[in-house]
């Protein structure tokens, strides 16, 4: 099945599924709450965003000279810093670098870049295990399952399913509370830490005048996979990069107001590079992966260049009304919601995801919530005009004629209201789903109606 006949197959299921729509409106409900507390502490919320913005503007025009800087501030910490131009790059690199080091076994925390280049399925093939350490990505590989949202990767899961999971995947009681839950994954985890050979981590922010990884995160996992294994690896996209450590004090309380509600998340770390001659803690050796995988084409376009401003706060996808109901899966690709329906179709085949682009309703909530002011409806919009490269004979023919009819009214009124109604209910089966109700056409016309009603 095509992938844009899988996408609609699979939004149509999500989109009339209670229980779905019963957990995801529980946990946005909680979200909304916090986030709207969140952003409650700020003076001058409006301010925050456009300086954070205007950063990112000023990143967007140099971001060659910004990520040399940080490559040589970070070699100059001690840290190795390496390119990678694609997933398969990457993957062979990494590889290579995990088989001389005699890997068994790794550690992961807070990287949606690894999800991007399928890394755990590569390390599988490869033989080396890789455990993801904070509690949503642990649950999700536990179901076999991908992250179903970049910040909340098991928000599609009551606490119920999460306990039935345990049950079945450990033999745990089924009735533990989210508190004895946690403990148990926690004491799980604590001994992946001590036995891993090597810790994998992303980056919130490249700070470049400083080389220093700034890693955002409520757990604590980050910092244990960075400071507990021997090798550090650091993988992240590109456009991470900020000028200096000085903005974090903006960007870390906008990302955490934004993605969860907090003042700043629990954990902020830091890595500065590998431990030093006189530190008793920290990794032999820190290594970053810059990933490209088509950012430098994203960045050569300037009509969505700005997409690379994104700092994943997950707002634009839990404001859209298209991503609640659809949910995180039907999108198919690593970044779901509107910031992934305009990324998506350029990290992976424009040709075949250009649908997301359509995934929407252009209501506009996704660029008002974005603390960095992407303008994410322009960039849809752009996505779908190029779109129209890749129509198909048949969708340019119905689109042309159904143009031409609904803008005719004489040819509007060829039909009676029951041709009408079956056309659109086939239309409506094949694009929508069934599940959809339509508003019926009148069985007259509107000049046969407005005629009867001058002769009253
Ligand atoms: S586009 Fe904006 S709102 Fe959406 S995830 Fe990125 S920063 Fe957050």
């Amino acid at each position: 099945m095509s992938t844009v006949r899988t996408f609609k197959k699979d939004a149509a299921r999500v989109a009339s599924d209670l229980n779905h729509r019963r957990i995801i409106q529980f946990n946005m409900s909680k979200y909304d709450a916090a986030v709207c507390a969140g952003k409650e502490r700020y003076d001058n919320l409006k301010l925050a965003k456009e300086t954070a913005s205007s950063i990112k503007d000023n990143v967007m025009e140099r971001l060659p000279h910004f990520l040399e800087t940080f490559e040589i501030n970070a070699i100059n910490n001690g840290t190795e810093v390496r390119w990678a131009e694609n997933s398969t790059d990457l993957i062979e690199q990494l590889s290579h670098i995990l088989q001389v080091e005699e890997t068994k076994m790794l550690v992961k925390s807070k990287s949606m870049v690894t999800e991007e280049v399928e890394l755990n399925y590569h390390l599988e093939n490869i033989g080396i295990k890789s455990v993801e350490t904070d509690l949503g990505e642990f649950i999700v590989q536990e179901a076999g399952e991908k992250p179903y949202h970049i910040v909340t990767p098991a928000m599609h899961k009551s606490k119920q399913d999460i306990a039935d999971l345990f049950h079945e995947r450990y033999q745990i009681a089924k009735d533990l509370t989210a508190e004895e839950l946690t403990g148990f994954v926690r004491n799980l985890l604590r001994t992946k830490f001590i036995h891993a050979d090597v810790g994998i981590t992303g980056a919130n922010f490249l700070c470049a005048n400083e080389g220093v990884v700034a890693v955002t995160e409520n757990e604590g996992n980050a910092l244990l996979s960075a400071s507990f294994p021997k090798l550090h690896i650091v993988i992240t996209g590109i456009e991470k990069v900020i000028p200096s450590i000085e903005q974090l004090p903006l960007f870390w309380p906008l990302l955490a107001a934004h993605g969860t509600g907090q003042q700043l998340t629990v954990y902020s770390n830091l890595f500065f590079g590998p431990k030093k001659a006189d530190e008793i803690d920290g990794p032999e050796r820190m290594i970053v992966f810059l990933l490209d995988n088509k950012r430098s084409e994203i960045y050569t376009d300037k009509s969505i260049q700005k997409s690379l401003k994104c700092i994943r706060c997950g707002a634009c996808l839990n404001a859209c009304p298209v991503y609640k109901n659809i949910g995180g899966y039907s999108y198919a690709t690593t970044y779901s919601g509107p910031i992934g329906s305009v990324l998506s179709p350029h990290f992976k085949n424009f040709g075949e995801y250009n649908h997301l682009s359509f995934a929407s309703s252009l209501c506009g909530k996704c660029e008002e919530v974005c603390p960095v002011k992407i303008p994410l409806t322009n960039m849809l919009l752009y996505n779908r005009q190029a779109a129209q490269e890749y129509q198909t004979v048949v969708d340019r023919s119905v689109n042309t004629i159904l143009y031409k009819v609904l803008s005719s009214r004489i040819l509007m009124n060829v039909f009676g209201g029951w041709i009408k109604n079956n056309l659109l209910t086939m239309v409506r089966n094949n694009t929508i789903g069934k599940q959809k109700k339509l508003s019926p056409f009148a069985a007259k016309t509107f000049n046969q109606q407005w005629k009867k009603h001058i002769k009253r």
